[in-house]
């Protein structure tokens, strides 16, 4: 009998890609729904990889990566994340997503729960449903500015959960976690013996304070920290990421990969041992950009009196909808329908998440302005109908 797999055909679409699909045939959009930089990939990086290409650099490498890269991986993480690991801890991915894949293979069986955000990047839900994972998504709220309820998640830990999925900083919420959150965080894992999967791709990309990696505090091997170069270097589509993991499990996360990839591109890895050895000063540019763009939006939305969580990080912006009366569908369709403006809808990232929109302010900077204008017009005249 032929089938088709029920775990695949259960994956509803991004909400994401959704909206973008029917922005993308408009003459005139303004795209605060796609996280992706707005900046070209640095010159010193592209070089880097136009080198590595004419070298003839172009096989496979070792399945976790060329040990140049990991050796540079493990000085970055050493350095910045404070995490002291050796090279085999250390692997590289065709971008963070499948190192976020990776962990959950490595450390659970089918049937297993792991516990994801509400809101939360949405390729959580859909890739635990691939690997036959049982996603539980636990709650943030906008009231609370989208900090954990640690009592509270700790109450939904059963005997089939495995780990703990964060994002510090987040997507979709911009929310940070402090010390002390990531301190409580992890002794919750360590007293209920789960992992603590902590994703760091947006580390950089932080307003105030200081970035915290709960693999610092980790002296038992409980923490899997996923790091990539995709949006502290602009470099999405070079598919680049990284993971620093205890041995067991980075032995695992080595098989997935080897399995399901081989490696990740050469190319691409000359680029980020580039990008992780050359000169810095790029990410701070980029920051300077991002923040220059937040604070327009922030500003425009405060003006308008629309409810929002404070951006700390990332580039994006939870903006709550209630006082319209739509849910997050019909807003995101209904204002790209009358102004051009494409947002994502909160429900894509997660069932509690239907009173929220996520804009993403990484676009140009004349489209953000224009785009958030138009979105504090248009909420405001929902309001009043
Ligand atoms: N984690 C989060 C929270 C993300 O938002 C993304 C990409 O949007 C990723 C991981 C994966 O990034 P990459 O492009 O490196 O696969």
């Amino acid at each position: 009998m032929r089938t088709i797999s029920k775990n695949l055909s259960r994956l509803t679409r991004s909400g994401i890609r959704m909206i973008l699909d029917k922005a993308v045939l408009l003459d005139k959009a303004y795209h605060l729904e796609i996280g992706d930089p707005g900046f070209d990939t640095p010159a010193h990086i592209q070089a880097a990889a136009i080198a590595a290409i004419q070298a003839g650099n172009t096989h496979y490498t070792t399945h976790a990566g060329m040990p140049s890269l990991r050796e540079a991986i493990l000085d970055k993480v050493a350095r910045e994340n404070h995490i002291r690991a050796d090279i085999n801890q250390v692997g590289v991915t065709p971008g963070g997503v499948f190192a976020v894949a990776a962990a959950m293979m490595a450390i659970s069986e089918p049937g297993d729960e792991i516990l994801i955000p509400d809101p939360g990047w949405p390729n959580y839900y859909t890739q635990a449903v691939v690997t036959g994972r049982r996603p539980v998504h636990y709650p943030l709220t906008l009231s609370a500015n989208f900090q954990p309820d640690i009592t509270a998640i700790a109450a939904m830990i059963s005997g089939r959960t495995r780990a703990i999925i964060i994002n510090s900083p987040a997507n979709p919420t911009g929310a940070v976690f402090s010390a002390e959150t990531m301190q409580a965080l992890l002794k919750m894992c360590q007293e209920n013996d789960i992992y603590l999967i902590s994703d760091e791709v947006y580390e950089h990309i932080l307003y105030d304070g200081a970035h915290v990696s709960p693999a610092a505090a980790d002296a038992d091997g409980h923490v899997i920290t996923i790091y990539a170069t995709s949006k502290t270097y602009a470099m999405t589509g070079w598919r680049i990421g990284y993971y620093v993991a205890p041995p067991a499990v980075a032995k695992a996360m080595g098989r997935a990969i080897e399995s399901y990839l081989s490696c990740a591109s050469s190319v691409s890895q000359f680029a980020a041992q580039a990008a992780l050895t050359g000169p810095q000063d790029c990410i701070a540019e980029m920051l300077q950009s991002y923040r220059e763009r937040k604070d327009i939006c922030v500003a425009a939305l405060k003006a308008a009196g629309i409810g929002y969580a404070k951006p700390q990080g990332a580039f994006y912006l939870m903006i709550g909808i209630a006082e319209t009366g739509m849910d997050s569908y019909a807003f995101s369709n209904q204002l790209l329908d009358a102004t051009g403006v494409a947002v994502a809808p909160g429900l894509t990232f997660g069932p509690n998440s239907d009173e929220i929109i996520r804009i993403s302010y990484c676009a140009d900077s004349e489209d953000v302005a224009e785009g958030i204008a138009r979105l504090c017009r248009f909420f405001q005249q929902c309001r009043k109908a």
